[in-house]
């Protein structure tokens, strides 16, 4: 799946009519879950159904191309999905009952409800929600693609703006320089992260950098009277702001996880996705987290691009685990040198973790090429959770801004 992104050119009335259509999509998706709560055990038939009858009730949901309409029934009923599957596998802790939405970002249509001008530089959408004709600016080749091929379009709201998806059923797998090098990598807060070749990836601490200039943008919000136009723009430049944050971070972690997967043909990381574990062994991590689940994300993106195994390894006790000899020694977070009380072997804290992961990995046996394909498409059976097992950030209805791809 290849999503490709274009920035709107809107004006004011169509940036009402998108707005409107977003907030219909909500409506729908929290109608359907609240008749979901209030009859037990309504399967999906009854919420298409229940669909139809809103339809029928409201005129502005009946306005909404009824395809889109669907897409929002489709939305809470994945999240339904995912609640019972929780339950049944007995996830630990929250089982993530799903919830009312307030502020939706996004309208999904499905091969319905637009058309593509013929110089496809400019979409149209044809429900009555009145958007009307949007010039696409960007820099992609939606030429290339035939138009059946475009199986979803989201309009998606942005600080700056409005931006137009395509999310297109393209298989776009690419071939990678032949490679068979393994490496493990633990991830933190000192260093982006640290690999078992003894190399760090430096932390670029983009929010650090900005911060000062975002408090003050912040600040200038409160000095604004509540409800004046004055205040609703500065809250505009405070979230652009963010934005630009949010896209750097975004860049950041997707350049260095492409050439993680070019160079590589196994890599190995920590699987610190495990809820219900006391999963921070690094009392920082929980501060990189945000970072660290786009790096995986985009991992597991390339991985599949290039044909790479990404391997999850069970995390605990990485950093204080000798890569050496595999004895335990205690350590606190400043301490940054791993020094073996056993067997005196001495590295750097992060060098040393970032080798026990790629030992926990192969101790564990490496399977035959075949075997890992298989196991990469997340079909097999092996003990380790394969990272591309889990949800690729590409996919359609994954309720994600970031999922831009440009390589
Ligand atoms: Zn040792």
């Amino acid at each position: 799946m290849l999503v490709m992104e274009y920035k709107a050119v809107t004006n004011k009335t169509q940036k009402t009519a998108i707005n409107e259509a977003i907030r219909t999509s909500q409506f729908v998706r929290n109608k359907v879950l609240r008749y979901w709560m209030d009859n037990r055990g309504v399967g999906k038939k009854e919420l298409y159904r229940y669909n139809t009858h809103l339809r029928d009730e409201f005129k502005f949901v009946k306005d909404l191309n009824s395809h889109a309409c669907q897409a929002s029934v489709e939305n809470i009923e994945r999240a339904i999905n995912r609640f019972f599957d929780n339950c049944k596998k007995g996830k630990p802790g929250k089982k993530g009952y799903p919830r009312f939405k307030k502020h939706t970002r996004s309208v999904e249509y499905k091969q319905s409800g637009w058309k593509l001008h013929p110089t496809k530089r400019r979409i149209t959408f044809t429900d009555k929600k009145g958007i009307g004709e949007l010039k696409l600016l960007g820099k992609w080749d939606i030429h290339t693609f035939d138009e059946k091929l475009i199986k979803r379009v989201r309009i998606v709201k942005r600080a700056d703006g409005f931006y137009v998806q395509f999310c297109s059923s393209v298989n776009n797998s690419q071939v990678a320089p032949k490679t068979d090098t393994k490496v493990g990598i633990d991830v933190g807060l000192e260093y982006f992260y640290s690999d078992s070749n003894g190399n760090h990836e430096e932390n670029p601490r983009f929010l650090r950098k900005a911060e000062k200039d975002i408090k003050r943008s912040q600040r200038k919000i409160y000095k604004k009277k509540k409800g004046s136009s004055g205040r609703r723009k500065a809250r505009g430049i405070y979230a652009r702001k963010h934005l630009r944050v949010t896209r750097q971070r975004n860049e950041h972690a997707k350049r260095v996880a492409r050439n993680l997967c070019l160079v590589n043909a196994m890599v190995v990381l920590e699987d610190l996705n495990v809820s219900g574990l006391v999963r921070n062994h690094k009392l920082a991590k929980s501060i990189v987290d945000a970072s660290w689940y786009l790096f995986r994300r985009w991992l597991e993106y390339f991985g599949s691009k290039f044909g790479r195994q990404i391997i999850a390894v069970p995390p605990h006790y990485t950093s204080q685990e000798c890569s050496n000899c595999g004895v335990r020694t205690q350590k606190s977070l400043s301490t940054r040198t791993h020094s073996c009380s056993n067997c005196g072997h001495t590295e750097q804290r992060d060098i040393n973790a970032a080798k026990v992961i790629l030992r926990r990995h192969l101790r564990a046996g490496v399977p035959s090429v075949e075997e890992s394909v298989v196991r990469a498409n997340g079909r097999g059976g092996h003990p380790q959770t394969n990272a591309s097992g889990v949800v690729v950030p590409t996919s359609v209805g994954s309720n994600t801004c970031k999922s831009k791809q440009r390589q």
